[in-house]
């Protein structure tokens, strides 16, 4: 039995990385998959990927931070299928480190595409999903979202969507609409390329820190958008779900270095 049987799922940010692992499986467990990205050629893409891989898809194209974009993106995506059961906030960007490094642009570029665009993408699925009083809503946060490793901007726009999750979570809950999030840690996604320009080995030296002993890879995160989306998770919302290696359990370094080569 698939996860997702005949549902619309609409995924932001599905021309790479994460978002388009996720529309591959949510295609593969049932779903007629609408494959929205910024860039458009990249969203037809992952909808020609899936359609080669036996699944029902479009691509549509849409920046998440611009309201009319993301109208005409809910309505292309009704129009082609009659409505939206699932919608996967995923589109992201993350510009600057600490709050000297970036202009006010850039903090209101991060906010707008991060957070803003929750509000909107939700807003714009939540009437037909309240109507037909079932709807699941992932948003894809980050660990940056939970404690401070770096990207100030981006992670105060991260940890709002947890607190919007959480929020929306209770408004909709009696309604049939659930909403949950999850936080990953380091992904092995384009998201990364400029990094590894500069450090080809990233993703081994970022290792080390995870208990789990190795960086995520973008089906790590789709399996858990699948789950919280599906009917298996039908008395779950409002939550945030790291997967993050156990990255956010905390480390031993600190206690290794107060106990020397005993600990
Ligand atoms: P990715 O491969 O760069 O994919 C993100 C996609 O979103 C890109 O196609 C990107 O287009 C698109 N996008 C950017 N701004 C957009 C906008 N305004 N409207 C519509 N689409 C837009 O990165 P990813 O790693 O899969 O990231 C997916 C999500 O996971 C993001 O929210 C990211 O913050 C989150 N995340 C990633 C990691 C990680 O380590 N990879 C960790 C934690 C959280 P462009 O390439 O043109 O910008």
């Amino acid at each position: 039995m698939p996860a997702l049987p005949d549902r619309v799922a609409l995924i932001t940010g599905a021309g790479s990385g994460i978002g388009r692992a996720t529309a591959l499986l949510f295609a593969q467990e049932g779903a007629t998959v609408v494959a929205a990205d910024k860039i458009g050629e990249r969203a037809e893409e992952t909808a020609r990927l899936v359609t080669e891989d036996g699944g029902r898809a479009i691509g549509v194209t849409a920046d998440v931070s611009v309201a009319a974009d993301v109208t005409a993106m809910v309505e292309a995506a009704v129009g082609s299928f009659g409505r939206v059961d699932v919608l996967v906030n995923n589109a992201g960007l993350s510009v600057g480190d600490t709050i000297l490094d970036f202009d006010e642009a850039a903090w209101d570029l991060n906010l707008d595409v991060v957070l803003k665009s929750v509000y909107l993408c939700s807003r714009a699925v939540l009437p037909g999903m309240l109507e037909r009083k079932r709807g699941a809503i992932c948003n894809i946060s980050s660990v940056n979202g939970i404690f401070a490793v770096g990207e100030s901007a981006y992670a105060a726009a991260k940890a709002g969507m947890i607190s919007l999750t959480a929020n929306m979570a209770n408004h909709f809950g009696k309604d049939g609409v659930r909403v949950n999030c999850v936080a990953p840690g380091t992904i092995r996604t384009p998201i990364w390329s400029e990094r590894l320009k500069k450090d080809p080995n990233v993703f081994d030296t970022l290792k080390v820190w995870y208990p789990l002993g190795r960086v995520g890879e973008p089906e790590d995160v789709a399996n858990a958008c699948l789950f919280l989306c599906s009917d298996a998770a039908a008395w779950i919302t409002g939550v945030t779900l790291p997967v993050d290696g156990g990255l956010t359990t905390g480390n031993f370094r600190m206690n290794t270095a107060l106990q020397g080569d005993d600990a």
